[in-house]
């Protein structure tokens, strides 16, 4: 199983010429690289940019029809797209997705052929309060809830508290989170999947190795740093 190296490109870049511009210094930089590359542009990119596997930032839960704004899971498909983020935090943040509705995307995204990367992960305050096992419990339960097959799901431990503000999780916590994360899983799923467990949070080309070495992570999920892509074509070789 090769790791799994996501580039989560958020609402950036601003044209279409600087997002080929990243695309086409990644792919020559990878080219023969020992990991899995995925790359999620916005949707408005999607269809522009060829040569490595790419992935969405959302998808919404209907097949078609009236629903103003929005982008189906078989939409994406059809174009050639084979990955979707699901539960991210900033979706939950600022588009107020519950678990709930987390879990209607995820079994949608399934159904359409595509391959999900999960995300789960626990605020500051909800870590203060001791309670992030019990936070990764119920996102990982209630956004699973119905899936009983996890050959096409990923899933990102991305701590609140890390995305985009500098102050990563450290390797222990993030090993310790991992290994919860994957007796979880074990526990509450059919035995026998290899289920990969991505790390997430302000990851950079210093610290991304230790992750995957370290941690255990089976992959990373990188905001900020894969726009850079020297930085995020050295991210790539660390975790190869
Ligand atoms: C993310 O968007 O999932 C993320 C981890 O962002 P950053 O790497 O910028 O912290």
């Amino acid at each position: 199983m090769q790791n799994l190296i996501v580039a989560n490109w958020k609402m950036n870049p601003v044209s279409l010429e600087e997002a080929k511009n990243i695309f086409e210094q990644i792919k020559s930089g990878t080219e023969g690289a020992n990991a899995e590359v995925v790359i999620c542009p916005p949707f408005v990119y999607l269809a522009e940019l060829k040569g490595l596997t790419l992935g969405a930032q959302d998808i919404f839960y209907e097949e078609k029809g009236a629903f103003t704004g929005e982008v189906s899971g078989e939409m994406l498909k059809n174009l050639g797209v084979e990955y979707v983020i699901i539960g991210h935090s900033e979706r939950r943040k600022y588009f107020s997705e519950t678990d709930e509705i987390i879990n209607e995307k995820m079994k949608k995204a399934l159904e359409s052929g595509l391959k999900v990367i999960f995300c789960i992960g626990e605020t500051s305050g909800e870590r203060d309060a001791g309670k992030k096992n019990e936070v990764l419990e119920r996102q990982i339960k209630k956004g699973l809830a119905g899936v009983e097959n996890l050959e096409n799901i990923n899933v990102a431990y991305e701590p609140v508290w890390a995305i985009g503000t500098g102050n990563n999780c450290s390797v222990e916590e993030t090993k310790e989170s991992i290994d919860f994360i994957k007796k979880f899983l074990a526990l509450s799923h059919v035995e026998g999947v290899d289920t990969r467990i991505l790390y997430g949070g302000s990851v950079k080309s210093e610290n991304s190795g230790e992750y995957i070495k370290d941690a255990k992570a089976n992959g990373l999920l990188v905001g900020g740093a894969s726009l850079n892509a020297e930085e995020f074509v050295k991210i790539i070789k660390s975790a190869e």
